[in-house]
């Protein structure tokens, strides 16, 4: 098999990787981001959490554009999210995302799925892409699914391989959105395992999840939200020893 010799993890190339600013979105008369004003650093690594349908899944989706805004400005590694932007594929490739539900192609080989985007969107030689793929589920530590379908492998492999199918496209910021959530409680490590290590090499990482002992140890800042809204932002340790808003004190309250 050949080796990833072109191959280079890439990094957000300006100070900030994501800027929101006054963003602003509606679900035809619901409004679903209201005033959204977020900033993450090269390298930060942010928890996003709240009640369900505070629009947390929303606001990730906003960033590589599955879904556009209406008010505001995002501001990408130095790429405006705008209406009329051509490069949006350039924009997703710098960010990858991993979903709830592993969204894998279930006809695809674990080392199809990682390699189809790279082979038909970057263009890359076929024997380029396994090698970086066997690069990245050696770092998720399943090398030897490769050959396997998705629905042989537990929730948690899959999940994994979610990953390493992200990693593949080198991209600059990950999105998680609530990553364990799908998980037999068995499985959570593995996966929380898989982004701490993640965290320490350095990538700029936004991750939705109620997993507060993944949030006390990795994240710069957690971000509470709640109906649409960004509430409290502060360090882990000031989140949880001193939560300034009420409605922060009632979620903590069930979630700790
Ligand atoms: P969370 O991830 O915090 O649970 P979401 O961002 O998924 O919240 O959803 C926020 C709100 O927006 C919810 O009330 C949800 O029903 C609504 N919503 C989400 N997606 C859509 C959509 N495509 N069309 C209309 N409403 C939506
Ligand atoms: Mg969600």
């Amino acid at each position: 098999m050949a080796t990833a010799t072109n191959f280079r993890p890439r990094q957000v190339t300006n100070a900030n990787a994501i800027e929101m600013i006054g963003v602003h979105k509606w679900f035809d008369k619901f409004h679903v981001l209201k005033d959204i004003n977020l900033t993450v650093r090269a390298g930060e690594k942010i928890v996003i959490c709240g009640p369900s349908g505070s629009g947390k899944s929303t606001l990730i989706r906003c960033i590589n554009r599955l879904e556009a805004h209406q008010r505001g400005r995002i501001i990408v590694d130095g790429t405006e999210l705008v209406e009329d932007l051509k490069r949006i594929d350039a924009v997703r490739r710098d960010v990858g995302m991993v979903f709830q539900q592993f969204n894998l192609f279930p006809h695809l080989t674990v080392l199809e799925n990682c390699t189809l985007a790279p082979v038909w969107v970057n263009r890359l030689p076929k024997a380029e892409a396994d090698a970086i793929a066997m690069h990245y589920l050696t770092r998720v530590r399943i090398p030897e699914q490769a050959g396997k379908y998705p629905l042989q492998l537990s929730g948690g492999q899959q999940q994994r391989v979610a990953i390493a199918r992200a990693l593949c496209m080198s991209p600059k910021i990950m999105l998680f959105d609530e990553p364990t959530s799908a998980l037999d409680p068995e499985m959570v490590k593995e996966v929380l395992d898989t982004m701490m290590q993640l965290a320490k090499d350095g990538m700029t990482m936004i991750c939705v999840t109620h997993e507060m002992n993944f949030a006390r140890e990795v994240a710069d800042k957690i971000v509470f939200m709640d109906r649409g809204e960004i509430v409290e932002a502060n360090t882990p340790e000031r989140f949880f020893s001193n939560p300034v808003q009420e409605r922060t004190r009632l979620f903590l309250a069930q979630v700790l």
